[in-house]
């Protein structure tokens, strides 16, 4: 049914979710679409979409989970999280860690989600999914977005009276600002995607990405202690924000990812340091030819030698 109704880039995006694709309903919703659902604690199956559930946290979840736990981001990734890799690529992320016993999220208690008003965006956006393509980065893909329902058996939401618009759900739901924090961290998973598998990262590339998006506290520290300042151009509004702001330095570590996974635009390595590396390269070329030169010399002193020899 999927297959037949959606275009090729949808079906990939579909088949790339985590969750069952077959739940996935084969009609494409704009904002104004209606869509009849509400989920509160008199529900039947109220919290049983709590339990044996992949939650990936994107870094923004991360920053106001951790927060509005009082931790450091290091304790909320070890306590709550565990590694996993993003959309079937090999970025490394996190996924709420479900407890041993009863395969439930840390945060839900037989009255609700403990930490209701900063869960994380796939609790929120969840049953309406958003396929974001041109957002997501990919090359041509122009303004192909569209919202689709996740109908699950067990979600008794759906049998419910409240209607509303796709636009008001989400009003409701708080998911325009997470649209905005999660935006430009997707579009470098999608920008992965689109790579495909022939080109793979580093593990140095892999570890950054992962510090970057999990840990700010550590990328901070990655900014203002290591060689960093020394390298790269960086304007002091920029780094009065960074030092301060972790919404601002979240941000920022998106545009270095780009720049540095993918080539992007937007950071620029100080002139010394560009003329240094230049310097080097071409000494290491210099250095090839000048074995090269040596090797072709030794050789041909070897024919002469074999020629003389023969004579
Ligand atoms: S964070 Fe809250 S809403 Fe999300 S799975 Fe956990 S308990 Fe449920
Ligand atoms: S399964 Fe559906 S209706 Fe039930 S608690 Fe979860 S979202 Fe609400």
């Amino acid at each position: 049914m999927i297959k037949e109704k959606l275009s090729e880039k949808e079906q990939e995006f579909v088949a790339s979710t985590d969750k069952n694709p077959s739940n996935i309903l084969p009609k494409k919703l704009t904002l104004d679409s209606r869509l009849k659902f509400r989920c509160h604690p008199g529900v039947r199956c109220f919290t049983a979409c709590c339990h044996s559930i992949k939650i990936i946290l994107t870094p923004y979840d991360i920053l106001i989970l951790r927060r509005r736990l009082g931790i450091p981001a290091h304790e909320f990734i070890t306590e709550y999280t565990e590694p996993t890799y993003l959309e079937k690529t090999d970025m490394p992320g996190v996924q709420i860690k479900l407890r041993e016993d009863t395969k439930g999220c840390p945060f839900v208690t037989p009255q609700g989600c403990t930490v209701y008003s900063d869960r994380p965006s796939a609790c929120r956006y969840y049953p309406v999914g958003m396929a974001d393509f041109h957002e997501g980065g990919i090359e041509n893909a122009g303004e192909e977005k569209f919202f689709f329902i996740v109908k699950e058996p067990h979600c008794k939401g759906f049998e419910e009276d409240k209607e509303w618009t796709i636009r008001e759900w989400r009003a409701d739901q708080g998911v325009d600002i997470r649209d905005e924090m999660n935006k430009e961290w997707l579009r470098l998973i999608m920008r992965r995607k689109s790579f495909g598998h022939q080109a793979s990262l580093s593990e140095a590339a892999k570890r950054m990405f992962f510090m970057a998006s999990t840990d700010l506290d550590s990328f901070r520290n990655f900014i203002f202690n290591s060689s960093f300042l020394d390298t790269y151009e960086m304007d002091e509004q920029t780094l009065a924000a960074i030092r301060e702001d972790d919404e601002a330095l979240m941000h920022f570590s998106f545009r270095y990812l780009a720049n540095t996974l993918f080539g992007a635009q937007g950071m620029q390595i100080r002139k010394e340091k560009l003329e240094a590396k230049i310097k080097e390269i071409k000494e290491r070329q210099d250095d090839a030819v000048r074995k090269a030169e040596e090797e072709y010399l030794e050789l041909k002193a070897e024919r002469n030698r074999m020629q003389a020899e023969k004579k």
